[in-house]
């Protein structure tokens, strides 16, 4: 499947150099704040010695998921990035502004509908350029770390260009729980890296500002996977067998059919019957009770945890194989 040698070579990223066998933080500035604060992101680049692929991890490119900059956070700690061949190229935080405020967003505009950027565009489009320009032209592919969105937990999943053999290559070692095709989606990163022939997959697990210990550990393990598939890392690094991943070939949201307060009667992840009865949403006076039920086999992959819901809100992500 990666029918090339992948050899890493000298890494530079604003005009720093990091030769093979070196590990260099370097700060890439992207503006002030209004207070004056000088604004840096910063990226770690580890550059083994033996030649190999040279990946970018990056997390936080929406501000508020934060299971995705901890996973990545976690593994800089644990010194996973102890890198033998290749070159792991690490951004814990792309979009800090949406960090600071709680924002998928930086300031009103979603980095990942932004590229390719330009140097004279809004700060999101700025940051999208810099990312391509800077550390994106010198990767082989990249693992681009997501989270589900406000009270909507996805239950860990990689997403994968259909048309990108390699990119579905990179899912299947990941392993993680599901894995689905997912379409490209003008202006996001995926896209633009497709454009210059680069794979990316996407990991998404649990919900926006919600740490979830299971998210953050599939992502660290199927990242490990990926590494140790390479050979990059340590022989002795202890990674969690697991099933093979279930290929979700279609998906629907399972909607409510009344308002009231929504009692899921299922987990994230489960495998659901057809007809089975899946919650109950009932008025806040005990009224009436309707029974939410399942319109197909499949699992679930999303979940509202959100209790009051309306007619037509999404209560579960159900996948089919
Ligand atoms: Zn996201």
């Amino acid at each position: 499947m990666f029918d090339k040698e992948f050899k890493n070579e000298e890494i530079v990223i604003r005009g720093e150099r990091i030769s093979l066998g070196e590990s260099k933080l370097i700060k890439i500035p992207v503006d002030r704040l209004p207070t004056g604060t000088l604004i840096e992101i910063p990226v770690y680049v580890f550059n083994g010695k033996e030649p190999g692929p040279t990946i970018l991890l990056q997390g936080g490119l929406h501000g508020d998921e934060t299971n995705s900059i901890e996973l990545v956070r976690r593994m800089l700690i644990d010194k996973s990035y102890k890198i033998h061949r290749g070159c792991v190229i690490v951004v814990p935080l792309l979009n800090i502004f949406g960090f600071l405020d709680f924002s998928r967003e930086l300031h009103g505009k979603d980095v990942n509908r932004s590229f390719p950027g330009s140097t004279k565009g809004s700060l999101a489009s700025r940051l999208a350029y810099y990312l391509m320009k800077e550390i994106t032209k010198n990767v082989d592919f990249a693992i681009d770390y997501h989270t589900g969105g406000a009270q909507r937990s996805n239950y860990a999943q990689i997403r994968y260009t259909p048309q990108d053999e390699r990119g579905k290559a990179l899912a299947n070692i990941f392993n993680a729980p599901f894995k689905f095709g997912s379409k490209l989606i003008p202006k996001s990163f995926r896209n633009e890296c497709f454009k210059h022939d680069i794979p990316v997959i996407v990991y998404e697990g649990g919900e926006s500002l919600r740490l979830n210990e299971f998210a953050i550990n599939q992502g660290i393990y199927g990242t490990l996977r990926v590494l140790r598939y390479f050979n990059m890392i340590d022989k002795t690094i202890e990674i969690p067998l697991q099933n093979d991943t279930i290929e979700i070939i279609k998906k629907s949201w399972l909607r409510a059919r009344a308002a009231g307060i929504f009692n899921p009667k299922v987990k994230n992840g489960a495998s659901v019957k057809k007809g089975e009865i899946v919650g109950f949403i009932m008025d806040t006076y005990g009224e009436t009770k309707f029974s939410v039920k399942s319109p197909k086999d499949g699992y679930i992959i999303a979940k509202n945890n959100f209790p009051v819901v309306n007619l037509g809100d999404p209560l579960f992500h159900i996948g089919n194989t």
